[in-house]
């Protein structure tokens, strides 16, 4: 008996077959490379379509440096350029600010005053008589007195407080304390998307934990998320056009637990107490710095006020969800949201 006679130079088909396959599986591997990078106590999933392993790596090694600088630069509470500027605010002093610090001061500026000072980053005094520069959460005990919070209210802070002199800043109100967790994830994922097309990378996502900017396609179909539900769970999901931000801002993650009270950790700059109202609230915008900052001061807005907060930002897909599960949402929102089962949801018209 012949044992058998399959061999690649029997049969050359076999060999054409064979690399064909090979090559086919490399190319699958390779369409989509994903890697998961930390920044502000997030992990940030990042996802590019069509780019090589070799693109990729050094997509996401380059990324991982410049998170590292924005944790660096941007913490409200750990030491380092931030920090360093707020102290020369508490003390009447100017301060060298880098590009992207000033980006966010000028930005801030625009939003706070469009929604009406909902949207603050000036009140970092307020959120650390809070307690909320922590990573850890939930925080136990009692809230702040009415005397200390208003303490810190009747001196006013406001991002319109601080002058920009080319790169100096300074203050003229020494309360003003910047706190930009509101907008840090937001602004990290519009540089690290224009980062990734500086690169020649033009189909990815960048996912902060639900907070995201997508850019091009996963293939020959859209890129889709899930929309998170407080509490767990998802509402539903949007297929993603070419080029937008989904942020989400809730209620229900971070906050201060007494013997009978939740306190979330998203203030109102009004009263200086957390916004309580509303879950969560889902904007869509072509950014991811307005997307962010407007889920914050919406949220802050509340069932009764958000829809002209969404207005004069000019935003048109808002979803608000209320204590009791219930969505409320733009026209446009509702032709977004593929609704995942039975969701209780109400179309609020976003015009006057
Ligand atoms: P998350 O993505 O964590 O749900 P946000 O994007 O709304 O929340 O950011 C919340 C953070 O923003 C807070 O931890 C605090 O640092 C800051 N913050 C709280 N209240 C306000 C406010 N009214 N305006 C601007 N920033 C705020
Ligand atoms: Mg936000």
């Amino acid at each position: 008996m012949s044992k058998s006679t399959w061999s690649f130079e029997s049969d050359p088909r076999l060999l054409f077959i064979l690399v064909c396959l090979l090559f086919l599986t490399a190319c699958q591997k390779n369409e989509e490379q994903s890697a998961e990078l930390f920044v502000f106590g997030t992990i940030v999933e990042i996802k590019l379509w069509g780019a090589s392993p070799e693109e990729a790596s050094h997509a996401f090694s380059e990324l991982q440096k410049m998170f590292q600088g924005m944790h660096r630069d941007w913490h409200a509470w750990e030491p380092g350029r931030l920090t360093k500027i707020n102290q020369a605010f508490a003390e009447g002093r100017s301060a060298t600010a880098d590009p992207d610090l000033i980006e966010m001061i000028r930005r801030s500026q625009s939003i706070e005053k469009h929604t009406g000072g909902r949207f603050n980053p000036a009140i970092g005094a307020l959120i650390r008589l809070w307690g909320f520069h922590t990573s850890d959460y939930p925080i136990k005990g009692p809230p702040p007195s009415a005397e200390q919070i208003s303490a810190i209210l009747e001196l006013k802070p406001s991002s319109n407080d601080i002058h920009i002199d080319g790169m100096q800043v300074r203050s003229d109100n020494p309360v003003v304390q910047l706190d930009f967790g509101g907008i840090a994830k937001g602004y990290a994922v519009d540089l690290t998307i224009a980062r990734l097309r500086e690169m020649g990378i033009n189909n990815a996502i960048v996912n902060a934990g639900g907070d995201l900017r997508a850019i091009g396609k996963h293939g020959d179909r859209p890129w889709r998320v899930a929309v998170r539900k407080p509490g767990g769970g998802n509402i539903g999901s949007i297929q993603v056009r070419e080029d937008e931000s989904i942020f989400t801002s809730g209620n229900y993650e971070r906050f201060r637990q007494d013997q009978t009270e939740r306190y979330p950790h998203i203030l109102d700059p009004g009263t200086g107490w957390p916004a309580k109202d509303v879950a969560s609230v889902t904007v869509i915008a072509d950014e991811g710095l307005l997307a962010d900052a407007a889920a914050t001061a919406l949220l802050v807005a509340g069932l009764e006020g958000w829809p002209e907060v969404a207005r004069a930002l000019f935003l048109d897909q808002v979803a608000v969800v209320d204590a009791s599960g219930t969505v409320f949402l733009t026209p446009a929102m509702e032709q977004r949201i593929e609704f995942g089962g039975e969701v209780a949801h109400v179309v609020v018209p976003n015009q006057p």
